[in-house]
């Protein structure tokens, strides 16, 4: 049985909670489900009004140099056709973002270095001189010297997924990826003054119960501002074709525990839950998570960003998905935000 802390998020609201490796286990295992979740609803509402904070992503290319077990974009994969928007494709998808009026555009490819850190940096100066929004970019692991270039040209927030902080599995997983390197680069980008977000990708084939444990101790000692968590999905063109796909209680779990650990954090509901079936999404958003990431990726290229099956299925696009998203979100008793929505994370102290 867990020891239960009394008194509730309601009666001590600015205290973040702290969780031994055993009662994350526990947690994790569902010992507490009902406590959990209603703890996490009521955390997320605290923190952000109820409010769920949209952000148009765009999935720029699709290249990738890294060979990444788990995923489809993995340079090995010959069969995903291959694209790369250009300079001017990638500003008309940010100026529909922005006349949809979302605070937010996400800037996301595969770790490809064909763009220049130059063309990244113009990107970000012109996107900042048309709209007042903020940036986030997940470009993977880029030199130092690029990541401040693009501080400074304005950026304001990089997601950097380690996917597990299991030196071990991060090496079986991610073949080309230097654990070390990308851990530096986390928190290079903190002291850049990036808001830094980082995740992992639940049941990863390896992962156990400690192992994900562990793995959000760690992610929550990190003080990040985003912490983004999804499941596996079993991609065929990858080495872990034949593993089990990740569970979508699990990955709930995941999200609440990360949200009583980080109450003012930005949590998405990934789009590998919704791929995994429908409303897991909407679901997770009342179990601690807070923003969803609707992409603007242009029709033509769109299925290409094939991650997983399932991820870019969607037949509405533009302006229709968002309104579709929107009434889904409502019809759940959610709130769409459209406002930058920075984290909240400076509200917080330590609960001990
Ligand atoms: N290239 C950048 C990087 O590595 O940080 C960002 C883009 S990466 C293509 C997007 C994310 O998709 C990864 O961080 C990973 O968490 C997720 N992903 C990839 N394959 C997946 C799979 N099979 N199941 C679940 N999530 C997956």
């Amino acid at each position: 049985m867990i020891p239960l802390e009394e008194p509730t998020i309601q009666a001590s609201k600015l205290k973040a909670y702290q969780f031994d490796l055993a009662t994350l286990i526990a947690l994790l295992q569902g010992q507490e489900d009902d406590w959990l979740f209603h703890e996490a609803k009521q955390a997320t509402e605290l923190s952000f009004n109820g409010q769920v904070y949209l952000r148009g992503i765009v999935e720029f290319s699709n290249h990738c140099r890294n060979d990444c077990h788990y995923c489809g974009l993995r340079s090995a994969n010959r069969a995903v056709k291959r694209y790369r928007l250009s300079f001017d494709e990638i500003l008309h998808a940010v100026d529909t973002i922005a006349k949809l009026g979302l605070g937010t555009v996400v800037l996301q490819s595969g770790d490809d270095f064909h763009y220049r850190a130059e063309t990244i940096s113009r990107l970000i100066g012109e996107i900042k001189q048309r709209h007042d929004m903020a940036i986030t970019l997940s470009l993977g692991d880029r030199k130092l010297t690029e990541l401040k270039q693009w501080r400074d040209a304005g950026a304001d927030r990089y997601l950097l997924k380690m996917e597990t902080f299991d030196r071990k599995l991060f090496a079986r997983c991610r073949p080309k990826a230097d654990f070390d390197e990308r851990l530096a680069r986390l928190e290079y980008l903190q002291a850049l003054g990036f808001q830094t977000g980082s995740g992992i990708i639940t049941h990863l084939p390896g992962m156990t119960d400690e192992i994900l444990a562990r793995d959000l101790q760690i992610l929550s000692r990190m003080q990040l501002d985003m912490l983004a968590c999804g499941p596996f999905i079993a991609h065929s063109q990858t080495p872990f074709a034949d593993q089990p796909n990740g569970s979508i209680l699990t990955s709930h779990r995941v999200s609440a525990i990360l949200r009583l650990m980080n109450p003012g954090a930005n949590i998405p509901a990934t789009s590998s839950l919704d791929a995994l079936s429908q409303g897991a999404r909407e679901l997770a958003l009342k179990r601690g998570c807070n923003v969803i990431m609707p992409s603007f990726t242009p029709e033509a290229v769109y299925a290409n960003y094939s991650i997983y099956p399932g991820k870019n299925t969607a037949n509405h696009h533009g302006q229709q998905r968002l309104t579709q998203l929107c009434q889904q979100l409502y019809a759940h008793g959610l709130t769409p935000s459209f406002t930058r929505g920075d984290a909240k994370r400076n509200l917080y102290v330590p609960r001990h």
